[in-house]
């Protein structure tokens, strides 16, 4: 069915891109991406002060590279200010995904304050900025809020099976860690080229050449929002089961 094939689609979504990264691999995904036509969606660090991803190696001219990714149409992310986790969510978090968090847990004004300087990057480099998803999926209510008052009301989290709108902001579902296609449904991505091997690459090269026509843009994806209640009810179970399953397999 036409309707089905329309909301069928995955949105390639890379986290952690900073001056320092695996630029190796990058640089072999941008081809990848230059040959299948494919516009991803990067969530860059504006000023990246994590020790993990620091220890890779860094690029001159990084904004340049950003520059020229977002005049091809990539969409460029605010993947949260410096990647510096010192809140623990203790599964109280968002989204229920646990673990350690940039944003939660911190005063409205301090996550004001964190997106406002990065922002203030952004907008220095001349990198034009319209959505979000938070180091580690950690957000609490004050992050929505914090991300409305300085005009960004899309995130690129959360779960569902097709993008919704939730509290005056557009989501779209990011559900699996690995690159996954369902037959139905638009979700994003998840990428660490950092802790990728060349096999990693090798198997998402054969990923995209198999699955290239079902590779969705950025505003395909927005386009296909839908908050009716069939959509709800299975973003509903979507959620509870990603939930109950994450809980029996201690991910
Ligand atoms: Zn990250």
């Amino acid at each position: 069915m036409n309707f089905f094939k329309k909301d069928t689609g995955l949105l390639i979504r890379f986290d952690d891109i900073a001056e320092n990264m695996n630029w190796d691999l990058m640089d072999k995904c941008e081809k990848l991406f230059s040959d299948y036509n494919i516009k991803p969606v990067v969530g860059v660090i504006p000023n990246n002060k994590d020790k993990d991803l620091l220890s890779f190696p860094y690029r001159k001219n990084f904004w340049d590279k950003v520059r020229s990714w977002q005049s091809k149409n990539w969409v460029i992310a605010i993947h949260g200010y410096n990647h510096l986790y010192d809140n623990v969510t203790n599964k109280k978090d968002f989204f229920k995904h646990g673990g350690n968090s940039e944003f939660f847990g911190h005063s409205l004004e301090k996550q004001v304050t964190k997106l406002k300087k990065s922002i203030e990057i952004f907008n220095k480099n001349r990198i034009k900025v319209r959505c979000f998803f938070a180091p580690n999926h950690t957000y609490d209510k004050n992050t929505f809020q914090a991300l409305k008052s300085v005009g960004i009301n899309e995130v690129i989290d959360g779960y569902g099976l097709i993008p919704y709108e939730y509290a005056n902001i557009k989501f779209i579902p990011q559900l699996f860690y690995k690159p996954m296609l369902l037959p139905f449904g638009i979700q994003s991505t998840q990428i660490h080229l950092n802790t990728w091997s060349m096999k990693d690459f090798k198997n998402f090269e054969n990923f995209i050449i198999k699955n290239s026509k079902k590779i969705i843009n950025y505003e395909y994806a927005l386009s296909r929002l839908n908050n009716n209640i069939f959509y709800k009810i299975l973003n509903y179970l979507t959620k509870n089961l990603l939930i109950i399953k994450r809980i029996y397999s201690k991910s």
